[in-house]
């Protein structure tokens, strides 16, 4: 009888580990289902993982985007809230803001964990995330919108992306990254979409109570890394174990690993597949494994993710989404709707030629044809300011034969009256 106690406290502690929450991606299935609805989708799934591999293995020749310059991906967060609970704090939206900067700059402070054998091959993606300043409209915004839904849970099914469903509509998903943030009411932590799939349904859903690092989080998933996996998803990036028994996940650094590993194993975790003597990479974003122990993307899984931004491919388009640029917003409060085209006409300004090749002229026309003092600036993609200069004539030539090949955002702004215009050089 004196083994007793020691027995009962076994068995306590054994249902406490069982207890545990563990990771549940809902990706997989969900895509799955998707397929099984509509089989075409495969083939768009296909075409676009097969020229993302194409892309990758060129590296680093991807066209149009240097290996190392910046990606801003505006951010549109549509929290559905059944509860005052899942109407997350502002400061819980920013939270995930920096934790997802953190993790796609290998800039997180808990990589000293990182074994050194796989610290070696962590990357900076040079993928960052803004909260999105320019709506669709091109009005300002504060890229959050915040919506009332009668529905208390939502399931990976996809009604929490339309407004017909107790949801709300994505935004246009060649410009924006959708994150819906609800209750997902079970053991799934979130989805993703794939590259290449429906438009109407692009982007990832997290649930409220795993979103960001302080607010309403639950430990084991309160550090934002819910929401980095799902994005990875969104960027290419499969399972690190290839969702299949030693399976591949089409990234070369990552080690093969037999299966998925939970909560926070630790080094080395060898499994019958691996490699070498330092087993999984049990660590990668791409693992299921509690947020604390998560540290790292690779070089190699940089490269896939970024191969998505390459011509031809399906996140190309945010190279000019510019919606991470608030100076790229209408000027002033937010105009009621039946007042915009009024606004727009009374700007009317040209800049031509489109492409430039070594100037490009700015023209005033109508009711802007005055000699007041107006300003010129011109910004890269990724908002920086290259070319500011004010001038108080009808017309006016800029010499771009310095600038390098690519696309210009030209601002010219008289008084709150703004004009934008996006501009090729070849
Ligand atoms: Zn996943």
């Amino acid at each position: 009888m004196k083994f007793f106690p020691g027995v009962l406290l076994l068995l306590l502690l054994q249902c406490s580990m069982h207890v545990q929450a563990q990771r549940n991606c809902g990706t997989t299935e969900y895509m799955q289902r998707l397929i099984k609805a509509d089989p075409s989708i495969n083939n768009s799934l296909n075409k676009t993982a097969a020229l993302t591999t194409a892309v990758a293995g060129q590296h680093p020749a991807a066209k149009d985007i240097a290996f190392n310059d910046i990606i801003n991906v505006p951010v549109v967060i549509h929290i559905m809230y059944n509860t005052a609970d899942q109407n997350i704090s502002l400061d819980q939206i920013q939270s995930q803001l920096i934790a997802l900067n953190n993790d796609y700059s290998n800039l997180n402070a808990d990589k000293i964990n990182t074994p050194p054998v796989f610290a070696a091959l962590a990357a900076d993606t040079k993928i960052r995330f803004c909260l999105a300043q320019v709506d669709p409209q091109g009005r300002k915004t504060s890229g959050i919108v915040r919506k009332y839904s009668n529905r208390d849970a939502f399931s990976p099914d996809d009604a929490v992306k339309y407004s017909a469903q107790g949801g709300d509509d994505g935004w246009d998903c060649k410009r924006y990254l959708n994150i819906w943030v609800c209750n997902m009411g079970s053991r799934t932590l979130g989805y993703s979409s794939l590259p290449g799939g429906p438009s109407a349904t692009d982007g990832v859903v997290i649930s409220f109570d795993v979103f960001g690092t302080t607010g309403n989080v639950r430990s084991p998933f309160d550090k934002g890394r819910t929401a980095t996996h799902e994005i990875g998803h969104w960027l290419g990036l499969k399972h690190i174990w290839g969702d299949a028994i030693c399976g591949s996940d089409e990234v070369d650094d990552t080690p093969v690993q037999q299966y998925y590993n939970y909560g926070c194993p630790s080094f080395p975790h060898v499994s019958n597949c691996s490699p070498d003597g330092n087993g999984d990479m049990y660590m990668n974003f791409m693992d299921f494994t509690n947020d604390a122990c998560m540290s790292l993307f690779t070089n190699g899984q940089k490269i896939r993710m970024r191969a998505l931004f390459a011509t031809g491919n399906v996140r190309n388009s945010f190279l000019t989404s510019f919606a991470c640029d608030s100076t790229l917003a209408s000027a002033g409060p937010l105009p009621p709707t039946d007042t915009i085209a009024t606004v727009k006409q009374v700007i009317e300004v040209k800049v031509y030629p489109n492409p430039m090749q070594s100037s490009a002229v700015v023209e005033y026309l109508g009711a802007l044809k005055s000699l007041s003092v107006k300003t010129i600036n011109i910004y890269t993609v990724t908002g920086n300011k290259i070319y500011s200069a004010t001038f108080n004539t009808a017309k006016t030539s800029v010499n771009v034969a310095g600038f390098a090949k690519g696309v210009y955002i030209f601002t010219v702004e008289e008084g709150t009256n703004r004009y934008t215009k996006k501009m090729i050089k070849e």
